[in-house]
């Protein structure tokens, strides 16, 4: 039996069942418990421990960042991880996520009816006006582009609003939230951007809105952002989402200790691996999976030929 995070009134309009599902999904327990602050404390320890050795490799100056996407890669493929960390560029697809998070955020405050192209058309337009670092590329983008992010983010915006109960002020909703937590003093910076947080800081939900469906590997993006989000704030968030917009599912952890600690253990072996191939110049494993598809070396590279080229029926 959970509590909504602030049930609907009775002069709203009735959810429907999978908005519904989202409310049953991220409320609190009425036996939930914050985890103690020593509980963050221990943590931390493990974390700073477990990372003196490597610290001395970076510094201030020289900082080793470390983001959902690195870790993500580095544990997936290391070659990708090698040919990839300098390489993002802005396209339809990557700032669609970004203008659906903007889009969220006005459609919060908004006032009266809107369509989802409205409500898009405005996302884009204050994005491009702003020092977000996608400005640059919605104000240059080629009418092809610009149309191609439209339907994207129109898209994705209706099914968030088919998906999620109207999000309320008073859940204190934050899109693109930022979270940043700095080891020996800025040698090693951990960074995140939740696509949306809900709730005061001792019980925050944190959740990633994924335009298609779930992977394994999303938990541990969420556990990343949970590690952050405590050392940063000394307080652990209460629950982790990925929502599946393509399946209307979320894929829900609640943040224990133990979750806090793998967090720390994934962050760990990634530096290690980090250090390794990338100041270290070792050889980088290859583990063949999904990420061929859009890797610049799978034109090369024997195992990603092979599994690109395998047929789909022996999966
Ligand atoms: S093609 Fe696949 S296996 Fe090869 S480097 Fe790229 S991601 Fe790794």
């Amino acid at each position: 039996m959970v509590t909504p995070p602030v049930p609907p009134a009775s002069s709203e309009a009735p959810l429907n069942p999978m908005q519904q599902a989202v409310v049953d999904t991220l409320g609190k327990s009425p036996d939930w418990t914050p985890l103690p602050t020593s509980v963050v404390d221990a943590v931390r320890t493990m974390l700073h421990d477990q990372l003196a050795g490597i610290a001395p490799r970076f510094s201030k100056d020289n900082p080793l960042w470390l983001s959902k996407n690195k870790l993500t890669t580095i544990h997936g493929c290391e070659a990708h991880h090698v040919a990839t960390r300098d390489s993002f560029a802005w396209t339809p697809i990557t700032a669609r996520g970004t203008v659906l998070h903007k889009a969220v955020e006005l459609g919060v405050h908004w006032r009266g009816d809107s369509s989802p192209a409205e409500i898009v058309d405005e996302a884009i337009a204050r994005l491009a006006d702003s020092n977000n670092n996608v400005a640059d590329f919605l104000i240059g983008m080629s009418p092809g582009d610009a149309a191609q992010l439209r339907g994207y983010a129109v898209d994705l915006y209706t099914r968030f609003e088919e998906c999620f109960p109207k999000l309320k002020p008073s859940w204190r909703p934050v899109t693109e939230s930022s979270a940043r937590y700095e080891l020996f003093g800025g040698a090693i910076v951990l960074g995140t951007r939740a696509d949306l947080t809900l709730g005061t800081a001792e019980q925050k939900v944190i959740i990633d809105v994924k335009s298609g469906g779930l992977h394994v590997s999303h938990r541990e993006d969420l556990r990343f952002y949970a590690l952050v989000e405590a050392l940063r704030s000394g307080m652990a968030p209460r629950r982790l989402a990925t929502y599946s917009l393509a399946a209307a599912r979320a894929d829900v952890e609640d943040v224990s200790e133990g979750v806090l600690q793998a967090a720390v253990r994934r962050v760990v072996a990634g530096v290690q691996r980090m250090v390794a191939v990338e100041l270290d110049k070792a050889e980088p494993t290859r583990r063949p999976a999904a990420h061929c598809r859009w890797c610049p070396l799978n034109e090369e590279c024997t195992q990603g030929m092979a599994y690109l080229a395998r047929d789909p029926e022996e999966e």
